[in-house]
């Protein structure tokens, strides 16, 4: 299943057509996309026999998709999460998660335009976990029963406020407005062949600037969940953005940021697609 938020609606999308929840459901399921991670279990019992052929689908522009959580009580971002990245960027293989937050007013919809507040802002195409379902002390072999689904993700990152302190700082950094574009919709993971082997990658104007696979992070999800579920309860409609491989404009000799009129496009195989397009700032 692919659900997604189109003009605030959830939606469910199908062959280039969208269907309305709460109209399918006969208003069982209203229709704000972040309330549906509340029952989730109940809806993805409904939504398994729904049928969905026989329903009123509407033709859509993907630039009227908003972000499929679109509200998110906490949002989780790994740092460091892929080797040849860890190498790019000067550190050592981290022996534990490094976890930080992306703010969640830096949330948009998968094809948007991106003020660039300054010179030196860069690309992190990655994985997003969308949880279904309240986690604690759960297994890394049991996570994925607490997963909703997945979505693309970019961690669009200001780099010269990132290094600003005596010590990198990632949060303000990485939540400029539209810095954390998400979509286009969320998939379950039933319809991905191996949800922890997935193409992952990014272009800039056509040139691709990253690529790899998720089969290649150094936490996988399982043990993301686990992880952070050690220390905190995990939420329905909690995101955590994965990490980035190799590839990003801060590791290139010169370093390369985004420039004003770029079109970075970011993708994960069975996924989908987002596209950003860059302005310059006032
Ligand atoms: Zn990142």
């Amino acid at each position: 299943m692919r659900l997604a938020n189109l003009d605030g609606r959830l939606v469910v999308l199908r062959d280039h057509h969208a269907v309305d929840v709460e109209k399918l459901s006969n208003g069982r399921f209203g229709p704000d996309p972040q309330d549906v991670f509340d029952e989730w279990d109940a809806f993805a019992g409904w939504a398994a026999a729904a049928d969905f052929a026989a329903a009123d689908a509407t033709p859509y522009d993907v630039r009227r998709l908003g972000p499929p959580v679109p509200r998110p009580r906490q949002v989780f971002a790994i740092g460091l999460n892929y080797d040849e990245h860890a190498a790019e960027s000067g550190f050592v293989r981290p022996s534990a998660p490094l976890v930080f937050t992306k703010y969640v007013s830096s949330l948009t919809g998968p094809y948007t335009t991106v003020v660039l507040p300054t010179d030196t802002v860069d690309w992190e195409v990655e994985l997003v976990v969308v949880i279904g379902r309240r986690a604690r002390d759960v297994g890394a072999d049991d996570a994925w029963s607490y997963v909703a689904g997945v979505t693309v993700g970019q961690d669009l990152s200001e780099r010269t406020s990132q290094h600003a302190g005596p010590a990198p700082q990632f949060g303000l950094a990485k939540s400029f407005p539209g810095f954390s574009p998400l979509g286009p919709a969320l998939v379950t993971p039933d319809e991905l062949t191996d949800p922890d082997d997935l193409e992952i990658g990014c272009s800039i104007d056509g040139d691709p600037v990253q690529t790899g696979r998720t089969a290649q992070m150094i936490f996988p999800v399982g043990v993301l969940v686990e992880y952070l579920s050690s220390i905190l309860p995990l939420q329905p409609g909690d995101l955590i953005f994965t990490g980035t491989p190799a590839g990003v404009g801060a590791g290139r000799k010169p370093p390369r940021y985004l420039r004003p009129g770029e079109v970075l496009r970011s993708h994960i195989g069975g996924v989908g697609e987002l596209e950003q397009t860059f302005v310059a700032g006032a």
